[in-house]
């Protein structure tokens, strides 16, 4: 891993307007993503996690400009990205590609798979057809399918293997920087494993830097160098791998790992969380965990904790710290 930031997000904000009535004025807004900073080294795995609807798909949309930001900066290679326009938006979608959770529907039924991975080629310039035909050839083999496979539909394959096409999909234009969208959630446990070897060789290969979202922290931490946990649309902690599953600070943390019997620190036991993560809509006042959180404060409905540095790189945004 290279130390040079691939990727800086700073203050990302991204709110939905809604609205009512007959003159459909807005009547509020959902703060999906809500001033979220954080960077992506060449050749590193930042793990997104948290539980679902806390904002990590939305974000990562952002940063591919799928969805336009409301506020912040968005800066990749020490460029910002955040404003540009299409003909230099595709040039930048050729070094960040993405891979969806669900293979099926990211991949067209009609379509084989030599068409599929030949039009991301086609799009990003390669013209000549027998140069695509050479090249799908080569990524399909890299994935761990064969020649044969460029000819078959979607359906004909099983989800595991439809993943790697996925991948091989975004591998194809050569990117820097993949965003893996819960890429194993819908697999079973021992092709997630094969599906997640294959991510981190070809990170070593080809120096790949990954943003891997997921609700699950044992897949995070099998693939992350760094993670951040993400709650109603804010990162409340961020560390080294090491350092968020050995010693969560935060609340929310806490009691996310504490669910996970083989990730749960002797002797603790597991702490629940009451009620459901409450809307975006109308987030609480303060710190947003304190309707949920075992060790609330008196100032914690009332200010709200900002996202600091409590060593080496450790942040956390919390009362108690
Ligand atoms: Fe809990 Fe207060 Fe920390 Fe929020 S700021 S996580 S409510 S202790």
């Amino acid at each position: 891993m290279l130390n040079h930031k691939l990727l800086e997000v700073e203050n990302l904000k991204k709110y939905y307007l809604i609205t009512g009535g007959l003159l459909a004025r807005q009547v509020g807004e959902v703060k999906a993503v809500d001033g979220v900073s954080f960077y992506i080294k060449e050749g590193e795995t930042l793990g997104l996690a948290g539980e679902s609807g806390c904002g990590k798909s939305t974000l990562g949309r952002i940063i591919l400009r799928l969805e336009e930001p409301t506020e912040g900066e968005i800066i990749y290679q020490g460029i910002n990205i955040t404003r540009l326009g299409k003909k230099e938006l595709r040039r930048l979608r050729k070094q960040i590609q993405i891979i969806f959770q669900d293979p099926q529907s990211s991949l067209d039924p009609r379509m084989t798979v030599n068409q599929s991975i030949g039009e991301a080629l086609l799009i990003h310039g390669m013209k000549d057809e027998k140069e695509r035909a050479k090249r799908v050839v080569e990524i399909l083999e890299r994935v761990g399918l064969e020649a044969q496979h460029a000819w078959c539909y979607p359906h004909e394959f099983s989800s595991g293997q439809r993943q790697r096409i996925g991948i091989g999909r975004a591998l194809a234009v050569n990117p820097k920087l993949i965003i893996a969208d819960e890429p194993v959630s819908a697999l079973d446990v021992s092709i997630q494993a094969q599906i997640l070897n294959l991510m981190l060789d070809l990170q070593t290969e080809f120096g790949l830097a990954y943003l891997f979202i997921a609700h699950d922290l044992s897949v995070i931490r099998q693939i992350s160098h760094r993670v951040a946990i993400m709650y109603l649309g804010k990162i409340v902690e961020l560390a080294e791998k090491g350092e968020i599953f050995q010693n969560p600070l935060h609340p929310y943390t806490e009691a996310l790992l504490s669910a996970i019997p083989n990730i749960r620190q002797r002797k603790k036991a597991r702490i629940l969380l009451p009620g459901s993560v409450p809307s975006p809509l109308n987030p609480p006042a303060g710190c947003r965990f304190h309707t949920r959180c075992h060790r609330v404060l008196p100032i914690c409905d009332k200010e709200e904790p900002p996202l600091k540095d409590v060593g080496e790189g450790h942040l956390v945004a919390c009362h108690l710290y």
